[in-house]
This record gives C-alpha cells, structure tokens and sequence, in this order.
C-alpha cells in the first residue's frame, strides 16, 4: 500500500497529461507559456476570484505574498507552529519576526482568540494555515484582522485547496490566497509549483511584477522581485489534473467516510470539521497516545504512516532565536506528540481501508 497513491491517477490522465506535454514541446514557450495563462484562468473560475497568479512553488508564493504587502525587518507576522516549514520560513527570510498562536484542539488550526491576543502594532500580516485540508476559520480571523485597522491575511491554502468555508472555495477567502502544486498535494502536478489568489488588483499587479524580478515591463524594474514563475509545463500538467479535481475531492471525502465509519470504535480522535467548512483531506490525521507504538504496528502489516510536525516549528532549532520553549503552545505540542496520518489519496481502495483499519483495531 502507498501513503499517497499517485500512480492510480495517472493512469487515468495518462492520455490528457502526454497531449498537454506534446503541445508544449510543439510551441516551445517554455516560459510563461500560454498553458500559464490558460490555468491561471481554469483557477479563476475554479475559485470565483478576480486573478490568479501562477508560481514556482507553494513556499515562493507565501514569500512574494509578503513581499508584497511589503514586509520586512521589525515587522511582525502571526502564524502557527503546528504546519510545514514553509509557512514561517519565509517570514524568517525577510527579516520579519515570526509570532507564533497556539492552534485549536479539535480542528488543528489557528486559534483566532489568540490571533487577537497576539496582535501589536509592529503586525504586518497573519498567515492561518489549513492543516490536513480544512481552513482556518477564516470569518473570524477576517474580523479580528478588519478590526485591528485592516491587517492584511494570507491564507496558506497548501493543503486546504479545494475546501471550502461557508461555500466560498480556500484560497479566495481573503486578501490573499496561496497553493501548492507539490506532487501530493490536493491538486499537485509532477514538481514544483503553486499559485496566488486575490481580488485585489493593485495587489494582483504587484504579485506579477514580483514573480518576474519585479519587471513593470520590458527592461523596467519598480521593485525587487524574484524568479518566481510556474513552468509552462507544470501548467500543462495541473491543466490536465483540474479536469478531475472535482471528482477526486469527492473520492477523498468518501476515503475519510470510510476511515471514519470502521475507526469510530478505536480509542483515537478521528478528524474534526467544523461547521461550515469542508476538507479535502490532504491528509487523513488520528491522534493516539499511542503514536509511535501505532506506526511500528502499522509498518509490520505493510501500511504506511507519517507523524507530521512531531517537532513543532517553535522547538526546530532553526526557529531557536525566538527562544521559546517546551510548554509554549500546549495544544501544539500535544497534536504534534499524539497525531498520526494514514494513507490518503483519491485512490485509496475499500480492501486499503479495511486493511488499515483491522491493523489499527488489532492494536
Ligand atoms: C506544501 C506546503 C507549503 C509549501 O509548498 P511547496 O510548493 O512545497 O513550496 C506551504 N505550506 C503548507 C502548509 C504546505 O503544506
């Protein structure tokens, strides 16, 4: 069994994915290339927002996001220690100090009343993750945001993409949106990649000057910026896999009913949604004391799983300079200590599921 099934899709876009790469070799625009633009608008119309901006990855797309709205030495950025690296990693890289919030016990997210605790007047921007593929809540984080006179949120929307809050799709659900298209994400391509979102079209422009080295027009430069295009061909690529998408969130959705009707009887805590959202299951994450006990039993039986962020960002060395300790951000620490995801993918079958769960019930 695989933790992430990326062969069984393949097979089904084999075909579409071949054609797509043909007609890039045939036109040759390797860069910016007019498979860009063409996913830039299927992400448009995928997510009711007014632009969408193709990039080199998930973490670049966070960084020009900041970029952006100008973030910088002495500023601050809220965000949570319980995510990937990625999501504070760039606030590090521009000098910014990053703020860590304690995250919900049951939906694993930013918790918004600490949000508004953690707000001073050095706050540049707050960065709520959707962990395992359901947003943060994104209503109030918006409001505490508008009411702290308009601080800018970026949704880190990784994982989230193509959930959705109160029917409005992650990744449009404020100032900025941010993706991924790292192969094992929701909607990942065959490499690296990512996109931004926004309604904003000051923001928007500033975003595509950025991705190219801050380039207003041939030959001129406003700002700094990066190398932060998407590959023509992973365009062609993620073209290719929007025509499932759909239909493979709702295949996702029916792996996690499945876990959760044969896993109601273990001790675990399954995965939580909370009201108005949905998940795209980016993962499907239990937490159990018994974690690590739980994997080695589970690798016996030949199934795969992963204890994401069992070093919470806080106690990474890298992030040593902001000296925090053990006992910092307790609901961090014990989803970190105790949470382990099982495989996942559009692909996982009903004898995976049952594999997985006679493995996790005879523990
Ligand atoms: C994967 C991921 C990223 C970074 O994406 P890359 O495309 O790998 O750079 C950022 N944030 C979260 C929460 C992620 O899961």
């Amino acid at each position: 069994m695989e933790f992430i099934d990326l062969k069984s899709q393949q097979k089904r876009i084999r075909q579409s994915i071949d054609k797509r790469i043909a007609a890039v070799l045939d036109h040759g625009q390797y860069i910016m290339g007019p498979e860009v633009f063409e996913l830039e608008s299927r992400l448009v119309e995928f997510l009711g927002c007014k632009h969408a901006i193709g990039v080199s990855s998930g973490t670049d797309s966070l960084m020009m996001a900041l970029m952006a709205l100008g973030v910088g030495p002495g500023d601050e950025v809220i965000t949570v220690p319980y995510t990937w690296i990625s999501t504070a990693e760039v606030i590090a890289l521009l000098g910014a100090k990053t703020v860590f919030v304690d995250i919900e016990e049951d939906t694993w997210n930013i918790n918004p009343a600490l949000v508004a605790e953690a707000i001073t007047d050095k706050t540049k921007a707050i960065m709520p993750v959707g962990i395992y593929g359901q947003t943060s809540d994104m209503t109030a984080i918006n409001r505490i945001a508008a009411e702290a006179g308009g601080i800018p949120v970026i949704e880190d929307a990784a994982q989230s993409f193509g959930a959705t809050h109160h029917g409005r799709r992650s990744g449009a659900l404020s100032l900025v949106g941010s993706t991924s298209f790292f192969p094992s994400k929701p909607l990942g391509g065959y490499g690296d990649g990512g996109a931004l979102f926004t309604d904003d079209d000051e923001l928007a422009e500033r975003l595509r000057w950025i991705r190219l080295h801050g380039q207003e027009r041939k030959h001129y430069h406003p700002i700094i910026g990066i190398n932060g295009r998407l590959d023509t061909m992973q365009a062609a690529v993620v073209l290719a896999k929007m025509d499932l998408f759909e239909e493979e969130i709702a295949l996702r959705q029916a792996v996690a009913a499945g876990y959760n009707e044969r896993l109601k009887g273990a001790s675990l805590q399954l995965p939580f949604v909370a009201e108005g959202n949905t998940s795209v299951y980016a993962q499907y994450t239990v937490l159990t004391p018994e974690r690590d006990a739980l994997q080695s039993k589970l690798g016996a039986r030949g199934v795969p799983s992963v204890p994401y962020y069992s070093v919470p960002l806080h106690l990474q060395p890298a992030f040593s300079d902001l000296n925090h300790r053990m006992g910092d951000f307790p609901v961090t620490e014990q989803i970190a200590s105790t949470g382990i995801s099982l495989p996942m993918s559009p692909y996982v079958t009903e004898e995976d599921l049952n594999t997985v769960a006679s493995a996790i019930l005879s523990v």
